[in-house]
């Protein structure tokens, strides 16, 4: 069960076959999260058994080059040494108190220390409560009602949020959730991404009723796509000229693409950038729930119990989610750490891409940091209309013939990859090959 895969490819999917089909009478849809039941790609969801590295083994013993490393969280991989003593150093000191520690203030510290925009920070649990908290108090903050977001951007499943959001909705092709009432997502602006002259209008029309703009700066809910500089600077100066909160939703990025997040990287082009709120999650978390939200010191102390906006949480800070954040932030600050990171991720997306070019099938990649994405497309798209312009029956094959060669990229077309630090230039190279099969064989 723990061995290695010596087979080439085809494993056969029994085990993970059976237990699927338990899991399919209990739980909807056999999953806990949509996008993991593999309905866009077809076939059957693999059950995982144990990580180690860059790899994870099936209920068939099968062995995968992990791609998705929980969505992005394990940018060590699974089970570095130190991650893996500090949890169990904290798990023997008590699961849970629903009383302040000493970690959450060593977690702020680090936070606030990497992320110059944030001045104070709270720690909840999962990515959705920290975006749906920092819409909360920024209209609790501004005295406003209107919130922006663009087509394509995923800020977790709170019901303001689910307004033509990408990721696991677009997917099964449904523009938003049933059981929202429109009421609720009546002050939801949804904005196309990319676009300068629709924000102005959006801005002229309402800025004054605008509470905050939220955006993921490097989206990775609709594959992967970039913000254009001057788009985040458009953003940046409308927010200020009609007081409205920048909000950076960098539960995806943050940690992910730089030690700074993705608004560091904007900051290089952009001369003394920061958004006034950032939205923090899986890095930070190490693979554990935990999340956070933070900015100016002025807004966050509008925050219950210092302010009226109220937000709590049984299980924030918790103290093994918090051994397991700051172990895995202490990680990353090692020297090179991501000049390293983002050459590994780099490379596998060069690989991809002259793969598929030498077979003359249309490709094209982009990556930050740790986090990457590749389009069965000759350009890169700029928005989620040119996202969906991908031959999604090529993306399912190109899937199937990835897995069925122990390679795990995510099961749809609009999700973003991770790399993370334990996959070695052998892991890549393995990936081109399996790559340059698959499209050799066309
Ligand atoms: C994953 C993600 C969320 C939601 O986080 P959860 O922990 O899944 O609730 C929000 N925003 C972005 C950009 C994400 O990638």
């Amino acid at each position: 069960m723990e061995q290695p895969n010596t087979k080439p490819v085809a494993p056969a999917t029994s085990r993970n076959a059976t237990l699927f089909e338990r899991a399919q009478k209990l739980i909807p849809g056999g999953v806990n999260s949509p996008v993991r039941a593999f309905k866009a790609v077809g076939g059957t969801p693999r059950f995982i058994q144990r990580a180690q590295g860059a790899y994870f083994w099936d209920a068939d013993g099968q062995r995968y080059i992990d791609y998705i490393g929980s969505w992005g969280p394990m940018i060590l991989g699974h089970g570095h040494p130190a991650v893996v003593e500090a949890v169990q150093k904290a798990v023997l000191e008590g699961f849970s108190y629903g009383a302040p520690t000493e970690r959450e203030v060593e977690l702020a510290e680090e936070i606030v220390k990497l992320v110059p925009s944030i001045e104070m920070v709270r720690l909840v649990s999962s990515g959705t409560e920290a975006t749906m908290s920092v819409i909360r108090l920024a209209r609790g903050a501004t005295g406003r009602s209107k919130i922006i977001k663009f087509e394509g951007c995923y800020h977790g499943h709170s019901d303001a949020l689910l307004v033509k959001a990408g990721s696991g909705l677009a997917t099964f092709g449904s523009p938003t959730s049933a059981g929202v009432p429109p009421e609720v997502v009546q002050h939801t602006l949804v904005l196309e991404y990319n676009h300068i002259a629709q924000l102005e209008e959006a801005f002229s029309l309402h800025g004054r009723d605008i509470a905050c703009l939220m955006i993921e700066p490097i989206a990775g809910n609709m594959n992967f796509v970039r913000a254009s500089v001057p788009f985040i600077k458009r953003c940046r100066e409308l927010c200020t000229q009609y007081d409205a909160l920048l909000v950076f939703d960098e539960v995806m990025t943050g940690f992910r693409v730089a030690l700074g997040g993705a608004q560091s990287v904007y900051a290089q082009s952009i001369p003394g950038f920061k958004p006034d709120m950032t939205a923090l999650g899986k890095v930070i978390g190490g693979g554990m729930p935990m999340a956070a939200f933070g900015g100016t010191r002025a807004v966050m102390e509008h925050l219950a119990p210092l302010g009226g906006v109220y937000q709590a949480g049984t299980l924030s800070g918790n103290p093994v989610a918090t051994a397991c954040g700051l172990a895995t932030l202490r990680e990353i600050q090692k020297p090179d750490f991501y000049d390293a990171l983002g050459a590994r991720t780099r490379s596998l997306v060069a690989g991809l891409t002259q793969a598929a070019t030498h077979a003359g099938v249309p490709f094209c990649g982009d990556s930050e940091g740790g986090m990457f994405g590749f389009f069965l497309l000759g350009t890169l798209p700029q928005n989620y209309p040119q996202v969906m312009k991908t031959d999604s029956p090529a993306f399912n094959r190109f899937f199937h013939a990835m897995l069925d060669s122990g390679v795990y990229y995510a099961p749809a077309l609009y999700e973003a990859g991770f790399v993370s630090a334990a996959h070695t230039a052998e892991d890549i190279e393995a990936t081109v090959e399996a790559a340059t099969r698959f499209f050799a064989g066309r």
